[in-house]
Parts: C-alpha cells; structure tokens; sequence
C-alpha cells in the first residue's frame, strides 16, 4: 500500500468536499451524492459485517448503508467512503472486474484492501479537510474536548475526529483505542512523536496499568459512554521520560465495546516546527496499522 496513494485519496476528498462549495464544517456527503445523481438508501446490506454497498449499474449509481449503524457520525463516514470508490481514479473498474456491487468494511479496519483503505482515507479527508480541522482544533482546548470539539463541528464520529487530531494537531497528542486489555490501534501526532524515542503502539499490546486499563475493567463504563480522567507517564505508554506527565482522559464508545484514550498535556510545548509540508510524516503515522 503506497503511502502517496493514500496521501492523493484523502486530497482527493479534501478538493471533493471544496470543489462542492462545502468551506466550513459540516461537510454532508449526502449532499454531494445527490448532486451526484446517487441514490443513498439505508437497508439491510443482507452480509455480517459490511458498513454498507455502492452498486454501479446500467440506471446508475446507488449506495446503500447498513440499517444497523446507529451513530449519525458513521452513518456520514460510511456514504463518505462509498463516495470515495465513485470518485477515486480507478475504483469503479477494480470494482466493476468483480461485478456491479461492492461491499465496504468503512472505520479503517484491520486488514482490508488497498481500496477500502483508500476509501476510508477519501471519506477522512472529505468529512474533515485539513484546513478545517486545524481551525477547529486551534480554537478548542487540547485533549479530549478538542477532540470532541471537533466531531461537534463536522459531524463526525469521536473515533474519526480522534484519528484526525493525531494528524493535525498542532500540538503533542496521543490516542489510543482499546478493548478489554489490548490496544486496537493507537496514533500520535508529529508533536508527540518529538517527545522521544518512542515505541508505536500496536493491536494486540496490553494496555499499561494506567487509568484506561482501570476504566476497562467496567463494562458499563464503556456501554454507558462514562468519561474519566487521570494521569500517567509518557514512559508507561511508550517508553520514553517517566518525568513527562500526561493528561489521561478517557471515554467509553458505547455499545461498540471500545475504549478512546487521549493522551495530552497543557505544559507540553507546541510542536516549534510545524509545517504544511509534513503531509508525508502524517502519512507515514497511519503505517503501523496497516502492515
Ligand atoms: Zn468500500
């Protein structure tokens, strides 16, 4: 999976949702369906575990999202991310070699293909342009509320806005999802990563006995979207100084089962060095998951 590749796709949804008049949070990917001409319906997708379908035929486009997806944030992303195979270079052909109808796992899920990936990158950049999700970020406090500030504003799920914080933030920031014990995946922003030589959090590790792994514990904290904070140390998550304290905020996803961690600290200096051309970087901080 080439990282230029999925650096174009979410650029790609960036000038969609610009090019579509769309300048200021929130961008609606039912809208710029319709314009489109695409036909948007929920239904049952009829396949465990499928966010939803595009269907190229002869009538036209349609996409279909899963009935069973509750939150209006995913629900958006979902018809973001099948848009992105619709407006994507070379989607429609890789789709249509295997016939009419595509089914999607959109949420950057472990392992899917190199189009679904690029699908979930489209519909990232589409929902949450940089431009836009800087602003929001700059005006919001660090951490968990800057995160929630920002899937306020563009109508996302607090799981994309959280994964589009680490990416943009002009400040150090780590986020982590978690299940149970175990990391899903984890992100941290280019600040983040200056804080030392730092190990990348992968599926599968065990959670540090810090706050999360506490809050875990408690299967209705998660259920009933409970929010604790704490503190811990940069050298319990990742290595690194265990003089480093940071702002442990957690909050639990609802009936998903998973865990958001955001890892922050007010006394932690700006990144000196921030610059639009550290696109690539960004890229590269989305690689861990998708070996
Ligand atoms: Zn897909």
């Amino acid at each position: 999976m080439s990282k230029f590749r999925l650096l174009m796709a979410r650029q790609c949804g960036e000038k969609i949702a610009a090019d579509r008049g769309f300048t200021t949070f929130p961008v609606d990917p039912f809208v710029i369906a319709a314009k489109e001409d695409i036909l948007v319906e929920a239904k049952d997708p009829d396949r465990k575990g499928m966010s939803g379908c595009i269907v190229f035929n002869d009538d036209g486009v349609g996409i279909i999202y899963a009935t069973d997806i509750r939150s209006e944030g995913f629900r958006r992303f979902t018809v973001a991310h099948e848009l992105g195979h619709y407006f994507l270079e070379g989607h429609p052909e890789e789709i249509l070699k295997a016939g009419p109808v595509h089914f999607s796992r959109a949420g950057f899920v472990q392992g899917s293909s190199s189009i679904e990936i690029e699908a979930d990158h489209f519909a990232s950049g589409l929902l949450m342009p940089t431009r836009l999700t800087r602003e929001a970020l700059y005006k919001a406090p660090i951490g968990l509320t800057g995160v929630q500030h920002l899937a306020t504003a563009a109508e996302a799920s607090l799981t994309a806005a959280a994964i589009r914080t680490a990416e943009c933030a002009p400040y150090p920031v780590a986020i982590i999802v978690s299940e149970r014990e175990q990391v899903s995946y984890g992100f941290m922003s280019e600040g983040f990563k200056k804080l030392g030589r730092l190990r990348f959090l992968r599926k599968g590790d065990g959670l540090p006995h810090t706050g999360t792994r506490d809050f875990n514990a408690v299967a209705d904290n998660i259920r009933l979207g409970r929010s604790v904070c704490s503190q811990s140390t940069l050298a319990e998550w990742f290595g690194g100084s265990a003089g480093t304290i940071l702002d442990e905020e957690v909050i639990g996803l609802g009936s998903y089962g998973y865990t958001l961690t955001v890892l922050s600290s007010e006394a932690l200096a700006d990144d000196p060095d921030e610059d639009e051309n550290e696109e690539q970087d960004l890229i590269r901080s989305w690689t861990p998951k998708f070996r």
